[in-house]
């Protein structure tokens, strides 16, 4: 049967032709036209199915679509969808971590490696002539040896794990609602320490929590200020965990040595933004699983999942 599938986000038209190459035959997909949210609303009034990248869902745009039964997300990061109103319509929601985890762990040994050889300076230096060749050493660094605190231990945490073992570095995790580790955590000699332990002995902390009311700014100073002076911060989850202000201060102040930061408290980062300014930092706009590689699978995972539901059999993530 032929279903209208609405693309709830903007995006480019290349984008858009890939999700059109792995959309069953048949099917319909409406690309968002026009300005104006209004006008995006009115484009939801044959959606069969949702597929949605960031963009928030909320009750109006429930209301907007009446043929709507399931809402299948490209990503995993569901805050922003209302899922009480999901429910409220019996409308099912389900994620994809297929192309999200890997895209997300790649990205996140790329920021570190990039923040630990001043990848962006030495590029920026040596594009304006200056031959930095020994001007960075004392202060660059290699992953091998060093301890890596990850904060939660999910599927993007484990995936980061995995690569950072092959660096030889030492992991540490905290994740208290993990009921069991995988086995494989065993032979990356991954252990579970406490928050503050966690804080304490990492050289480099990576955050891989879910954006909640409990993890909302749970890096705020009191945590900076038990990490060690040497320490970087990597945020490739959500900008709300992270305290940015104090973040900023603990930068400034050297109380930890550097960040590398795909998500902000603020997307886009506005200009006046003090991490702009910072040779300590590496900043990325948010495109941890933004690979053609990660949208081809997300959009195989997300076509067979809406199939699965299309034939009435389970779904697979489903959340609501
Ligand atoms: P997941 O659900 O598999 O793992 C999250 C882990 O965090 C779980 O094991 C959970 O027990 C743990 N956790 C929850 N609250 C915690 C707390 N207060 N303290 C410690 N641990 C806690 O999710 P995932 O697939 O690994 O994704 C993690 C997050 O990454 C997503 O929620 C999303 O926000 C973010 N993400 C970012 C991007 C990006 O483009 N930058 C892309 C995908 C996902």
């Amino acid at each position: 049967m032929p279903y209208t599938v609405v693309y709830w986000n903007r995006a480019a038209a290349d984008v858009y032709e890939v999700i059109r190459s792995e959309m069953p035959v048949g099917w319909h997909l409406v690309t968002l036209e026009g300005e104006t949210q209004e006008g995006w609303r009115a484009q939801l009034r044959d959606a069969d199915f949702v597929i949605v990248a960031d963009w928030a869902i909320t009750a109006e745009e429930l209301d907007a679509a009446p043929k709507l039964r399931m809402v299948q997300h490209q990503g995993v990061g569901h805050e922003r969808i209302d899922k009480d109103a999901l429910k409220a319509r019996g409308i099912p929601l389900a994620l994809c971590p297929a192309g999200t985890t890997v895209g997300v762990a790649e990205h996140t040994i790329l920021l570190i490696l990039a923040v630990y050889k001043r990848l962006v300076v030495a590029d920026a230096k040596l594009r304006e002539g200056v031959w930095l060749q020994w001007g960075l050493r004392s202060v660059s660094f290699e992953l091998t040896g060093k301890t890596l605190g990850l904060l939660g231990f999910g599927r993007i945490g484990q995936a980061v794990a995995r690569r950072a073992y092959a660096f030889d570095a030492r992991i540490l995790y905290h994740d208290p609602y993990l009921h069991q580790a995988p086995p494989e955590a065993a032979a990356w000699d991954a252990t579970a320490v406490s928050f503050a332990d966690l804080l304490r002995q990492s050289d480099i902390l990576s955050l891989h929590v879910p954006a909640t009311d409990q993890t909302r700014r749970c890096m705020s100073t009191p945590q900076f200020e038990q990490m060690k002076r040497s320490a970087i911060l990597i945020n490739t989850a959500r900008g709300t965990i992270v305290d940015e202000p104090a973040l900023i201060k603990a930068l400034e102040t050297k109380t930890i040595a550097g960040a590398g930061l795909d998500v902000f408290e603020q997307e886009p980062v506005k200009p006046e933004n003090p991490l702009l300014k910072m040779d300590n930092v590496v900043l990325t706009p948010h495109i941890s699983a933004g690979t053609v590689d990660a949208l081809r699978q997300k959009m195989q995972s997300v076509f067979a999942n809406l199939q699965r539901f299309a034939a009435g059999r389970p779904i697979e993530d489903r959340v609501v």
